[in-house]
């Protein structure tokens, strides 16, 4: 593989795979254009080489080619007033010879939706429902012969290949993966996807220690792989957020009307049992801030983690706990948070998920390294205006959580093998 500070681009024909699924309001306005915005140090790298710059991405999800809801189009001009040039467009994302052809270097075009043609993705669509499976097999084959012509058409526009999609890594797509194969000496990391792979490796591969985990969140059954794989990583596990009472109720506390799920309580066991065999410190709540109903305005009071009464419910942790958790993530050297302690989209509820964001920014200007990772950590984070006080905030949510459960991304294993 090759790196992109290297890497001369001066007349070549760069193929970027960034991740522009951005969320549009109705009038297809952009709402949020951190991805675009991401993406800019690569594109504006290549850009300024006087390269010639073809930007490819996909757009929500796509049923049909082409599907004008789905469309790139509507973000031409941010990202062309973003980049500082006229980026052209080409409509058809399979069809843009002509189009690449006629690019001078220093220019840019921006490719239709790659998710228009479902050789993206490689899944055959639109199969009835009682198809049987030798006609599901032909069209599977059927769709993996497509999706290599497919690659080899969007491969065919240009001399080198940069992957700039965190957010897509997790996925063998035509464009995230299939593709890298056609620049075995020209492919490489775009910078935003080589930060994020540092910071996997920072807290996956060789962690500073202690390392300390947090796992908020909602189910234990959503985040089990991650915590299964962090049991053999981490010094110290934090479990938080609605988890947290499956746990209680497993050791025999009463959780009231709290988030629970009764089928994973044995699991919740093996989990403590696992912990204990592997040496890691887990790290319970041991009060919570309970509401007589699901809601911002609910009435409130602090008990005993497993003493909290019919009708009530825990939304966060209590302020025992907040002190709890924050030592231990203050004497950490590596910290990895995904998933607030308690409903914190409730303004009532997110004291506890800032305590913890507070504990990580001391810690990280105490030298630890920290990632914060997963959309709703992310979104505290931004929340309390943290962002920039802690090491590194992961753009991928599927993806950083994939490889936080310890897969191999293709996304990167195509660039890196
Ligand atoms: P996840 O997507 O699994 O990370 O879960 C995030 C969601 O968990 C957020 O929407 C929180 O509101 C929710 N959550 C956190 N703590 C609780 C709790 N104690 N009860 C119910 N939901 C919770």
């Amino acid at each position: 593989m090759q790196n992109i500070d290297n890497y001369d681009f001066k007349g070549k024909r760069a193929f970027v795979r960034v991740d522009f699924n951005v969320p549009l309001d109705d009038n297809f306005n952009i709402t949020d254009d951190t991805r675009i915005r991401a993406a800019l140090p690569t594109l504006k790298k290549i850009l300024a080489d006087g390269g010639r710059l073809i930007i490819a991405s996909h757009l929500g999800r796509p049923k049909k080619n082409p599907d004008p809801k789905f469309s790139l189009k509507p973000i031409l001009a941010h990202v062309s007033q973003l980049l500082g040039v006229e980026v052209k467009f080409a409509a058809d994302c399979a069809n843009a010879q002509n189009e690449i052809a006629a690019l001078k270097d220093g220019e840019a075009i921006l490719l239709e939706n790659l998710r228009f043609y479902a050789e993206e993705e490689g899944k055959p669509r639109g199969l009835a429902e009682d198809v049987s499976d030798e006609e599901k097999a032909a069209a599977k084959k059927e769709m993996k012969a497509a999706q290599k012509e497919f690659t080899k058409t969007l491969a065919s526009y240009a001399d080198c290949y940069v992957n700039d999609a965190f957010g897509t890594a997790h996925r063998a797509h035509a464009s995230t993966a299939l593709i890298a194969d056609y620049f075995p000496n020209d492919k490489m990391f775009g910078y935003l996807m080589g930060k994020e792979v540092s910071a996997v490796k920072a807290v996956m591969a060789d962690p500073k220690r202690p390392f300390t985990a947090i796992m908020g969140g909602s189910k234990v059954s959503s985040k089990i792989d991650i915590i299964e794989n962090l049991l053999q990583k981490v010094d110290n596990l934090i479990i938080a957020g609605g988890m947290t009472y499956t746990f209680t109720k497993a050791l025999g506390g009463k959780i009231g009307n709290s988030i629970c799920e009764d089928d994973k309580l044995e699991l919740a066991l093996d989990i403590i049992e696992k912990a204990k065999e592997n040496n890691v410190n887990l790290v319970l709540a041991d009060d919570a801030k309970i509401a007589d109903s699901f809601s911002n305005d609910a009435n409130t009071q602090f008990v005993a983690v497993g003493e909290i009464p019919d009708g009530w419910e825990g939304l966060d942790i209590g302020a025992k706990t907040e002190a709890k958790f924050a030592e231990v993530i203050r004497n950490s050297k590596t910290i990895l948070w995904n998933g607030p302690t308690g409903v914190f989209e409730f303004e009532n509820f997110t004291h506890g998920s800032r305590t913890v964001a507070e504990a990580i920014v001391e810690a990280t200007k105490n030298g630890a390294y920290s990632l914060i990772g997963g959309g709703d950590s992310v979104a505290c984070i931004n929340k309390f205006g943290f962002a920039d006080a802690v090491s590194y905030v992961s753009t991928g949510g599927g993806a950083l959580l994939e490889a936080i459960e310890g897969k191999v991304l293709p996304g990167i294993a195509a660039i890196q093998g």
